[in-house]
This record gives C-alpha cells, structure tokens and sequence, in this order.
C-alpha cells in the first residue's frame, strides 16, 4: 500500500522527465517545455489526526434537489488542503463527483478564509488560513441531478439515495481511518431511512450519528424514502441484518413470505460458504424505483441496491437481475474485508490499481448466481438459463481477439459507465462476467481432481473466512491467491490463471460448462427467464442470430453484435427500424423474417432510419433463431447441479 504514490507525485515524475527532455542540451529541439508545478499536497499518513470533523447535512429540498452541507474542521495548521472524494471505493475510479459542487464558503470565527484550488490536482483546495487559525467553518452545496442529461438521478419526490463522499471535504495527510466524524442529517419530515450508521440520538426529522471515523462513515451511505419497510432477515439470533426497501409507491413494498424467506437463506447460505461475517450488522439499502439510478455498490457493512418498481409485485418477471443482492452481499467478503493490496488505499484521493478486479468482482460475480440458486431466490433452471446467457456471449464475443481479460480492469476508469458503441468490441467490463466463467473453471476442476471431495467452497472458507468477527481489511496479491488455491487441491494456478487473464484469442473460458455436466447450445426458443426480461424490459434480443438488441417500442436498435450479420449490413445503435421485407416494425414481423430466410439465399429486408436519412438494407442471414441453453451432457456428474444445490 505505501509504495502507491500519490496523484501529485505522479504527476512531478511524469513532468519532470518531459523537463529533461527539452532542457536545451545536446539534441534538443525548437518549441516549449513544461514548467514542473511545484507540489506540496502531503501524502496520506498513518498518524492520528489531531482535529474533526463535525458535519451537518440537510437533504430535505426535494424540488430543487440541492443538499446543503455545513462542516466544522478543526486541527487545521499552515498549509492545510482540502480534499473532495476522488477515487471511490467500489466503484474503482475517479469518479468523485466535483462537477456538482457549488457554493463555498469558509470561515475562521466568522472571519472569511479564501482558498485556491491545486492547479494541477482539482479535487484539492489549498487553504489561506490567518496564523493562528486551528478550527474552519465550511459551507457548500451539493447539486444533486435534476434531470437525468445531468447524470443518474438519487433524489426523487419519494426517495433519496445520500452518499457521503459527495457531502464533505476532508484534511489530506492522513489514512481516513485516523480522521474521526461527527454527522447529523436533516431529511424531509416523515420519511425512514437506512444505513449501516449507528445512531446516537433523534430530534423530528433530524438524526445524529455516533462519532466514527471517515473510513466507516463514507462506507455507510444512507437510503430514505417516503414509502419504507424494514424486513429482518436474520431469524437465527446472529448479527442483525436486514433488507431496507425503498419504493416509489406503498403497494410495491408488498413481499410475499416465500420471497422474504428466501432473502432469509441468502444469508444463512452466505454464513455456510463463508464460515464467517465481518460486519457487526448489516443493511440490504433497496430501492424499488424508476425514479432514481439502479444503483449496485457494495459497502462493508450495508450496499446500495436498486432494482425495478415491481421488483416483488412481478416477482416472476423481473428474475433476470435477482442476483444483485448475493453480489452486493459476497462483497462484504470479497472486495471490503479481503481486498487486492494494489486497490486498497489510505485515502480517497490516491489513485487505485485495478488489475485483480478479476477476483474481487469476478469472482463476486460467480459466487452471486450461486448464492442466488442456493438461497432459491432463483430456481436452478434459472440459474442454468441465466449461466447459458453468460457464456453465449463470451463464445460470440469478438473483443476477446484483440484485448486481454486483465486489462479490461481499467474499463471504469476509461469510461465510467458512459454510453458506448460497439461495447463486445471493446470487451467492456469483461472480468465480471468471464471473471465468473473462469472461477466456474477452476471449482469443477478442484471438484474433478479431488474426486468431489474439494470445491471452490474450500477457497472461499479459507481465503475470505478468516478473522471472523473481525472487521479489518486484509489484503492480497495474485500469489496469496494461488497459494490458496493449491492448499485447496495442488495445481499449476499460476499458469492456470495467467492463460486466462493474459491470454489474447483464446475461446471463451466455457471448460466448467463441460466439467460441470452441461454444453452450450442454441435453440429457436428463448428459455423463461430472458423471454419474461425482454417482455418486461420491452426488449427482442436477437443478440445471437442476426445480431442486434431492438427497443420493441419503437424499433430502435440499442446494440449490434461485433461481426454479425446486422453488423455486415452496417446497421448501427440508435437507429429506428421502420420495415422488414416491405412490413411495418413489429417484433413477430421481425422474427418471421428471420424464420423465413433460414436456409435460402433470401436476404432479409429492413427499411432503417438513422437522423434524416432512410435506407434500404439487406441482411444475409439464414441460421433462424438463436436463444442459447445449457444441455445436460450425461457423459459428464452433474457437478454444476450440485454447485447450485443449497448447502444443509
Ligand atoms: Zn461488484
């Protein structure tokens, strides 16, 4: 961890160099140099910090959606610098959001003290304090979105999702677990609210929280809403736990027992993968929204969750995304609790590592479609449905030709989530779900190797089971990761692992698939659970046959697959379908086509609308329908059923 520099000292190295280079020496030539900027921000240090924060927030302008923020800062001296949030836990980037930040004042004793922001670093502000001064009053607001051009939404006329990094300015110099915090918030009169927080006393709508320090509270977001329900999901007596909902609406706060006894057994199956838990309590922050951002963001003692409205009222239809949860849940162990040593950092301004995010969020990926199976919150037809998804899009993926699956760990700071063009091309975010596919990979292998005595159980137990109780990140490298692996069942998982995170044009990593008793193929029948996702979604997934994602609105295409037949006919997102062979846009008009031309020499004819301009275009496809599915192979045990089987 402290052989990570900081931004500024990045920064000067870099500079530095280029200095050098045109410094009028010996082969030097014509035109400008830089000017090194001199840097004097302190890199974060493991040392008290002999002051606080006392912050009070008032999130309680619904209408406006601006959040007023007031913070006391003592233990300030000469040079002091400000930082806002820059590289945000979970999210793995700097996407700390200073674009909304407005307002500010600071104060010694009613006395104004002026400012500068860093010029080469922007979330720093240096502080022109009067000798003397020890303590500062802060006052800014924070601009929430008010329409989504702006960014995703978190403050609706119902609920309001708070995320504290956006809400505070802290001292650089220290670890953030050395800097302590007091907070109160103000919330609009009458709602509830959830978060891992604990509180110290309650006045009206106003809450105050106990003093902890800045590592735990901006762990510690908090959901409020105006519609609420607190559901325990802890029977058993552990550590409390409970799943918070949120809703735009009463009646879509209806959860039916078997739903709420099946997020019941995601935790009791956690506690069984795992052998252990490193929260003191936890909350499941679930919003039932279209009204603000589907938020997923893990947290060591909570997560942020958002799913559609009717999330439990069609319970049926919206199974597709059900896995949130048990990845959000996994996170506590895998990603908060044992983290990769290259991602972990002192503050919220020292730029992360990303290349383990394989483990971390793949493997979270994997474990969270088991969990989800385990605890029956989906059933194992589901789960295989789902898994059939996952590996049809690796096996047609044309990315992988060109870009290692380790790189893709930079994919969040490339591109925070922004809409893309050609998004398999660019193998986007790759080691979530070809993460998943891998560690599928290496739990049948240990099952096959040790003749069903070991499985990626005993990973899991070993590796993120330790210290139960205890809530202190431990980190780690590849190497603790293979070292792991081996005392599990011996085997090159070094070079096991290496082929598959540096590997460029390998096939699909769909080996666990076979060891697991299945084979992926494709039939001209979607299986129940992508068909109720694009009803609900008004989708028609033609991903894999002619290649494209279709709004079934109106017949915009929202993706074209890399190399398809869609794509040879230069069809391109955003682009309206308004015909097919001379018929209006309809979904069944479009499968027809497609159903037709399967084995002629008949192209398919669209009429598309891109801007302005109408085209004609032929697509020459002729394989029919393609939905994939995951085939029983009886030559092979049943292992993938076993992996999904809730452990007694
Ligand atoms: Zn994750």
């Amino acid at each position: 961890m402290k052989k990570l520099a900081p931004p500024m000292a990045i920064c000067c190295a870099a500079l530095s160099l280029a200095a050098h280079a045109g410094d009028g020496g010996p082969g030097t030539s014509a035109g400008p140099t830089s000017i090194a900027p001199i840097t004097t921000i302190a890199p974060p240090k493991d040392k008290a910090y002999p002051g606080e924060i006392t912050l009070s927030v008032d999130a309680s302008d619904l209408e406006r959606r601006i959040v007023r923020v007031h913070e006391t800062l003592s233990g300030i001296g000469p040079g002091t610098v400000l930082l806002y949030p820059e590289w945000l836990p979970g999210t793995h980037a700097p996407e700390g959001p200073i674009d909304r930040f407005a307002g500010l004042k600071i104060s010694a004793q009613g006395a104004k003290v002026t400012w500068t922001r860093d010029p080469v670093d922007i979330y720093a502000l240096r502080l022109h304090a009067p000798a003397g001064v020890r303590s500062i009053d802060i006052d800014f607001d924070y601009l929430s979105p008010t329409s989504p051009k702006v960014g995703p939404l978190e403050i609706s006329r119902d609920i309001l999702l708070l995320e504290w990094n956006s809400l505070l300015l802290y001292p650089a110099g220290y670890f953030t677990r050395q800097i302590p915090i007091e907070a109160s918030l103000t919330l609009p009169a009458g709602w509830q609210f959830g978060s891992a927080l604990e509180v110290a006393a309650s006045a009206g709508a106003q809450t105050q929280f106990k003093r902890t320090s800045l590592e735990t509270f901006i762990d510690s977001p908090v959901y409020a809403g105006r519609y609420a329900s607190r559901l325990d999901l802890e029977a058993g007596g552990g550590a409390p736990v409970h799943l918070d909902l949120f809703a735009d609406r009463p009646e879509l706060l209806a959860v039916k027992p078997d739903q709420l006894a099946a997020y019941r057994n995601l935790v009791q199956q956690a506690y069984k993968l795992f052998g252990s838990h490193h929260f003191g309590h936890y909350d499941f922050l679930f919003s039932l929204s279209d009204q603000v951002q589907e938020n997923g963001l893990e947290h060591h003692q909570s997560s942020e969750n958002g799913s559609a409205p009717e999330s439990f009222t069609e319970w049926d239809k919206t199974a597709y995304d059900r896995d949130l949860l048990a990845h959000e849940f996994t996170h506590s162990w895998n990603g908060k609790f044992r983290r990769p040593a290259d991602l972990w950092t002192p503050n919220y301004n020292v730029p992360m590592q990303d290349s383990l995010l394989w483990v971390y969020e793949g493997q979270t990926q994997y474990w969270g479609h088991v969990l989800t199976a385990r605890s029956g919150l989906w059933s194992k037809q589901q789960a295989l449905d789902e898994l059939a998804e996952v590996a049809a899009y690796y096996e047609n993926e044309s990315g992988r030709r060109w870009r290692p699956l380790e790189d893709t760990t930079n994919d969040e700071i490339i591109n925070p989530r922004r809409p893309m063009s050609w998004r398999d091309w660019q193998r986007f975010e790759d080691y979530y779900s070809e993460g998943q596919l891998i560690w599928l990979e290496a739990d049948t292998l240990i099952r096959e190797r040790s003749q069903g005595t070991r499985s990626l159980d005993d990973f899991a137990k070993s590796f993120f089971g330790i210290n139960d109780g205890i809530f202190t990140t431990v980190t780690y490298t590849f190497e603790d990761v293979v070292k792991a692996l081996n005392a599990v069942t011996p085997y090159d998982w070094s070079a096991f692992l290496r082929e598959r995170v540096d590997g460029v044009g390998r096939p699909a990593p769909l080996d666990g698939l076979r060891r697991g008793g299945y084979r992926l193929t494709y039939t001209d029948t979607p299986s129940d659970i992508l068909k109720a996702s694009d009803q609900f979604r008004k989708h028609v997934n033609l991903f894999f046959s002619i290649g494209l994602v279709i709004d079934d609105k109106d017949g915009t295409i929202l993706e074209v697959r890399w190399d398809s037949a869609a794509f040879k006919a230069k069809l391109t997102e955003s682009s309206v379908i308004l015909a097919i062979d001379g018929i209006a846009y309809d979904a069944d008009v479009l499968k027809d086509a497609i159903r037709s031309a399967k084995d002629t020499q008949r192209p398919i004819e669209l009429i598309v609308k891109t801007g302005d301009r109408f085209r004609v275009v032929s697509v020459d496809y002729h394989e029919g329908l393609r939905y994939p599915h995951l085939e029983r192979d009886a030559s092979m045990p049943a292992r993938l059923d076993d992996i999904y089987t809730a452990r007694p």
